[in-house]
């Protein structure tokens, strides 16, 4: 079999996998990635479909974490932000959220009156810079123990679902730790999709000497004497051996393990992959010929009276790129009545749709369905479900890393919790191996 050498073999070209890669080979590493699909960027592209580009998964991502890694790997990337940042829709009238103070003022809006508004506020605030609340209650127990108020609740609602699961279904003490260990940034778009962002990362691999090879699925993980010794890719008909001193797998735990052998793994490490489970979540790409005048004023419309579609983004007003001209892209999102299967698709689909003609009267009139993509499983908008317990980036094979978004800490979700692990695995193999 054909071999070439490098020092680090990285499985999978989403976030986690080119954050590692990326960081690496500033480092000095020489760096393979390689990807099965005909595109990079896992669940972080941005695809053609008839003029329009849809994202494969992410829709918005920031500055202070998605740029500021850009910055540190010399790449540039171009992020616009929607000013406002949202606007709530709240007894059927619409209430921007100003830039400062905008969960205090939001939940002053959606409140009986000032007293209900005080005791929800303070009660947020004890939990941030005070106690964690448990991880044994649930978002929703929580806030119902200072308010009933279904319009307060949905709101707390609305902010779970961002990361794909229902507030009833996450642990208090989950949600909290993304605000204080965790990261929270302001939202942004790049103007031709989230695809710029990993166009951005595999520009700088390529540019310090690394590369990512598409249409390369990865078939085994070589393993001797209890360390990773490489990868056996599939490339242009014929395999081939990458030779490396760590492998880095960014696929589904469950994948890296049937590469590898379970019998390299330990039994409580098999039960930890076992229970790993991606958060499902229903995008409806729709488009009109018109701003809906239904959502005039935003690129990010929030519900607070909604079954399951509980916010649309309008791409258009801040990135017309995103559509052929004189087009409006816009896109709703759903999450399942519960986050764990099985799913009734089609009664989400249903629920979700009456949302939004309750929301936007001009729905029907105006608006045309362009595609309904459901995520889940091992494409779910979040890799694991919100403390249910990630993996470590380690496994129990020596120097075979797992990174992407079912490795990273407590309180980090999404593509943030993917960066963040591939910053993590990055540095550990600064510590443990040296560039050849
Ligand atoms: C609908 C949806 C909406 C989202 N919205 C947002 C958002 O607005 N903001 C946000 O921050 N996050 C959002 N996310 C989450 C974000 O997209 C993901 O958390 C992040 O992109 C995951 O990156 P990753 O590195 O963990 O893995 P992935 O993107 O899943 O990458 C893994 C890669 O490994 C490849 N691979 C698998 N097996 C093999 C093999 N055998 N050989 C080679 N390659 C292989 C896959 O093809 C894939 O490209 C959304 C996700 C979805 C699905």
């Amino acid at each position: 079999m054909k071999q070439i050498k490098c020092d680090v073999a990285i499985i999978g070209s989403g976030i986690g996998g080119t954050t590692a890669a990326s960081l690496l080979l500033k480092k000095g590493y020489s760096v393979q990635v390689v990807e099965k699909l005909p595109f990079y960027g896992g669940r972080c592209q941005t695809l053609d479909h008839h003029g329009f580009r849809l994202n494969t998964g992410a829709a918005m991502i920031g500055d202070s974490i998605h740029g500021a890694l850009c910055r540190e790997v010399g790449a540039e990337l171009e992020l616009r932000v929607p000013n406002p940042v949202f606007k709530f829709r709240i007894r059927g009238k619409d209430f921007t959220a100003p830039p400062k103070r905008m969960w205090q003022a939001i939940i002053g809006a959606a409140a009986k009156d000032d007293a209900e508004a005080d005791r929800v506020f303070s009660a947020w605030m004890k939990a941030i810079t005070w106690a964690e609340p448990s991880y044994s209650m649930s978002m929703d127990d929580w806030a119902r123990q200072y308010t009933s108020n279904p319009l307060v609740l949905k709101l707390f609602h609305f902010l779970t679902c961002g990361i794909g699961v229902n507030s009833y279904e996450l642990p208090a003490g989950e949600f909290f730790r993304q605000i204080t260990q965790g990261a929270t940034m302001t939202w942004a778009y790049p103007p031709r999709g989230c695809g710029q962002f990993s166009d951005a990362l595999v520009g700088a691999i390529k540019r310090m000497g690394g590369d990512v090879w598409t249409r390369c699925p990865a078939v085994k993980i070589n393993v001797k004497n209890g360390a990773a010794t490489g990868v056996v890719v599939q490339k242009d008909g014929e395999q081939i051996e990458i030779v490396a001193q760590t492998v880095i797998s960014n696929m589904p735990p469950h994948r890296t393990v049937e590469m590898t052998g379970e019998e390299c793994f330990s039994p409580g490490y098999l039960k930890d992959v076992n229970k790993i489970l991606g958060s499902p979540m229903i995008c409806f790409e729709f488009m009109s010929d018109k701003q809906l005048p239904s959502l005039e004023g935003s690129s990010c419309y929030c519900f607070t009276e909604y079954k399951r579609a509980f916010m649309i983004l309008d791409f258009t007003p801040l990135c017309p790129e995103m559509s052929p001209k004189g087009k409006h892209l816009l896109e709703a999102a759903c999450v399942p009545g519960s986050v764990y299967p099985p799913y009734d698709i089609k009664r989400e689909v249903a629920l979700a749709l009456g949302d939004l003609r309750q929301n936007m009267p001009d729905f029907d009139k105006n608006a045309k369905l362009i595609k309904i993509r459901v995520a889940r499983g091992d494409w779910g908008v979040t890799g694991n479900i919100p403390g249910i317990g990630n993996l470590s980036i380690k496994t129990p094979v020596y120097g075979l890393y797992a990174v992407g978004d079912r490795s990273a800490p407590e309180g980090w979700w999404c593509s943030l919790a993917a960066l963040k692990s591939g910053r993590l695995v990055a540095e550990d193999v600064a510590k443990r191996f040296k560039p050849a």
